[in-house]
């Protein structure tokens, strides 16, 4: 398999709708390296037909997704496999994700498409593969993932109290417009890209600043955890942090960025490992921490107060540290030590209850939910759940109404409260804090 720039030039780059915000936003990237790129059209039962068609029912949900999806393409009327590019991240680590994009590219070789190209970073290098496509794509790539991060986080925090359904999905779309067209800009130099992305950011931070909404301390927050891809994709976890809206519940979801502090932090324990602590791969990956570090901080701090008692952990560390006690990142590796701490991180930050989104059959998921009850028994019993999701049942609302209730029982008698941001202070409240400063 060849990953260069020669081979996807003049091609598609397909991206698989791991949020499609992200996928948008990362198909923007590798148009301003002046690569087309689009995501993988909307999911439906024919994904999963098509999934299942080519599998042999062993592999994870997501895998049978982005697999029904690629197959799904094949079919479009007027696809050109030798213009067409599938972008099938890898990663290591204890589980089938390493396995996806071999599979893939076996099904096609199978279905005589080996002219389709399968591009394949990988997080062993912490994607690093990705970033030689082009000059300075990985620093596009990264502020495409922290701003689409960004406006999922506004969606999830605003929608559940619009006071007119409808009106943050809409505001939702436009600024992912606008963020994208940011994003694709074919730009001089990172400094006038960035200026463009500040600017798009700062029109969508104030749009949303103006949805109608009524804000209630009531309602429950919800911290979704698990499994990256099924958290993320609203067809393969069924719409999941809909259903936690319309059942009362406010979602505050682990972001993408996190897993790529994830893959920064293991690349430089594995270059650590194998003694090459000081050494120019070492120096590279500082250098690469350190400036999506100052990109992450140059974009989050347009939404310091918009974000009051959302803020992310400063460092991947902070979330590893609380798992070590269940779950040590030295030994466990991956999503389980990610989802875990990340569990506990919200814990702290005065959440009324943690879902863990997982595939049915994924072994992060089933390894959490065999430490979950030791972590709610030590941590206050906080309200904490596995859901599994296979594609084959629709209707949430029952066991999501349950998880919501416990929720708020919790929420009654926790130990741990919320920083609330000011808009969702009374006129009391605001006066009362304004007398104290
Ligand atoms: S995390 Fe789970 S669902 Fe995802 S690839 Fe690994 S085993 Fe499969």
């Amino acid at each position: 398999m060849e990953n260069n720039k020669s081979s996807l030039k003049g091609r598609t780059v397909y991206i698989p709708r791991m949020s499609y915000e992200g996928a948008r936003a990362m198909a923007a990237a590798l148009h301003a390296i002046g690569i087309d790129a689009q995501p993988v059209p909307p999911s439906d039962h024919t994904t999963l037909t098509f999934g299942k068609k080519f599998s042999s029912g062993d592999e994870c949900h997501p895998q049978t997704v982005t697999l029904g999806g690629f197959m799904k393409l094949l079919e479009q009327p007027g696809f050109d496999p030798k213009k067409a590019a599938f972008l099938m991240p890898m990663a290591g680590g204890p589980c089938r994700f390493g396995q996806y994009s071999v599979y893939v590219k076996k099904v096609l070789d199978q279905l005589g498409f080996s002219n389709i190209l399968v591009f394949s970073p990988t997080g062993e290098n912490s994607y690093d593969g990705f970033g030689d496509e082009g000059k300075g794509f990985a620093r596009i790539a990264w502020r495409a993932v922290v701003a689409s991060d960004i406006l999922r986080k506004l969606l999830l925090k605003t929608r559940p109290y619009e006071s007119t359904p409808g009106t943050t999905d809409a505001v939702f779309n436009q600024s992912l417009d606008l963020i994208c067209e940011a994003i694709g800009k074919r730009c001089n130099s990172s400094k006038e890209h960035m200026e463009y992305l500040i600017n798009a950011l700062t029109v969508t931070r104030d749009r949303f600043r103006q949805i109608p909404c009524n804000y209630d301390k009531t309602k429950p927050l919800i911290g979704v955890v698990g499994e990256i891809y099924c958290r993320l994709d609203d067809f393969a976890n069924e719409e999941v942090l809909r259903v936690i809206e319309a059942q009362g519940g406010e979602v505050w979801i682990a972001d993408i960025s996190e897993w790529i502090w994830y893959t920064n932090f293991r690349q430089m324990g594995v270059l650590r490992d194998k003694g090459k602590r000081f050494s120019k791969l070492m120096l590279a990956a500082k250098i690469k921490n350190f400036i999506q570090h100052r990109d992450e901080q140059a974009l989050l701090s347009l939404f310091r107060e918009d974000f009051r008692g959302y803020e992310e952990p400063h460092h991947v560390k902070q979330v590893l540290d609380k798992s070590l006690p269940y779950l040590p990142h030295y030994g466990a590796l991956g999503e389980m030590t990610v989802s875990s701490g990340k569990a506990m991180y919200l814990y702290e930050k005065g959440i009324d209850g943690i879902v863990d989104v997982s595939p049915f059959t994924c072994m992060n998921g089933i390894v959490c939910e065999a430490v979950y009850p030791k972590i709610s028994r030590e941590h206050d019993n906080i309200p904490m759940k596995v859901f599994y999701f296979d594609g084959t049942r629709s209707d949430w609302d029952r066991d999501i109404g349950i998880f919501i209730e416990l929720a708020k029982n919790y929420q009654q008698k926790k130990i741990k409260q919320r920083v609330y941001p000011n808009y969702f202070l009374t006129k009391q409240e605001k006066s009362a804090t304004l007398a104290h400063i």
